[in-house]
């Protein structure tokens, strides 16, 4: 491997990332060096299974890179925790454990250690199983720097920028606070995925609970600049009953009314939606879409309002959807 990849190689390192970002999604390796030049031919293999209707939808495990596997735990009622393994190595993480005990049961069944439990936000419907599957497996919690005092049990504290290593992958963190204040999401840029938490669903984001519309907006904007191909791993299945508002704003959307009947199709067979595409969210997700004068249009917009006021209202209609 031509990059270092054992266990516990854990790399803190800051990065100026968002005024390179658009870089990045246009010239690719600019702003990540020599060591993107190398490892990314290694780690390029995604693509094919994004395709709507694609039969790996019927299984709930995504190879998206060589060696990184990310698998979907359904917790409680709608939230997804998603096992990222890196099978060179064998190590584990977790992203946002709801609970502790459908994440065991998925490790147990495939005899894994758990190694890292990674955080977007300090709610309980993803951190409730921190403390357990810290105790039970000597994990290290990763989450925001912001929220270091509501992350339960946390042990690497990472802002805006900076990049930590999953066993080889870098991991990019990207503050995306309206959800919360501390909100962050992980990008994993050789294998073009990102887990969004409660910022980017799919077809929605999440509520206004501690932020602006001003602020949502933006931490949009950052995802929406990712590559196009990025999939999107959101925090809850709550794509079905998105579609519907979408639908209700954007009645004419082709991408959304066909995306919508994949959607409708799939929750019959009780087949998750998730991952999602940057590339679908931006034709059919009305948030990520403030400008389409059919949405302005069927709230009462006015077309001189910022793409901010247009997501507070749009928000607002959510909300009493
Ligand atoms: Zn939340």
């Amino acid at each position: 491997m031509l990059f270092p990849k054992a266990c516990s190689s854990l790399m803190v390192r800051r990065q100026q990332l968002w005024p390179n970002l658009r870089k990045h999604w246009l010239g690719r390796p600019v702003m990540f060096g020599i060591d993107t030049l190398l490892v990314r031919p290694i780690r390029t293999l995604y693509g094919a299974s994004q395709l709507l209707g694609s039969g790996r939808l019927f299984c709930n495990i995504t190879n998206v890179a060589s060696s990184l596997q990310i698998e979907l735990v359904p917790c409680l009622q709608d939230n997804y925790a998603y096992i990222l393994h890196d099978s060179d190595t064998g190590t584990v993480g977790v992203v946002d454990p709801s609970e502790a005990g459908p994440v065991i049961n998925a490790l147990q069944k495939k005899n894994q250690n758990l190694t890292y439990i990674l955080n977007t936000h300090h709610h309980h419907d993803h951190t409730g199983g921190n403390l357990e599957l810290k105790t039970r497996y000597g994990a290290k919690v990763i989450g925001p720097k912001k929220d270091r005092e509501r992350i339960p049990g946390i042990d690497i504290e990472l802002g805006d920028g900076e990049t930590w290593m999953f066993a080889g992958h870098r991991v990019l963190v990207i503050e995306t606070p309206g959800h919360t204040k501390g909100h962050v999401s992980y990008y994993f840029p050789d294998s073009r995925v990102v887990f969004t938490g409660d910022t980017l669903f799919s077809l929605s984001c999440g509520k206004l609970f501690e932020g602006s519309p001003d602020q949502m907006l933006s931490s949009l904007e950052k995802l929406m600049s990712l590559p196009e191909d990025t999939k999107v791993y959101c925090g809850h299945e709550y794509t079905l009953s998105n579609a519907k508002f979408a639908l209700s704003i954007e009645p004419h959307n082709e991408a959304l009314k066909e995306y919508a009947a994949h959607v409708s199709n799939l929750r019959n067979k009780k087949v998750p939606t998730i991952p999602t595409t940057l590339k679908r969210e931006k034709e059919c997700n009305p948030f990520l879409r403030t400008s389409s004068s059919e949405i302005r249009n069927n709230l009462r917009i006015s077309e001189n309002a910022s793409d901010a006021k247009a997501l507070g209202m749009i928000r607002q209609a959510k909300d009493r959807f």
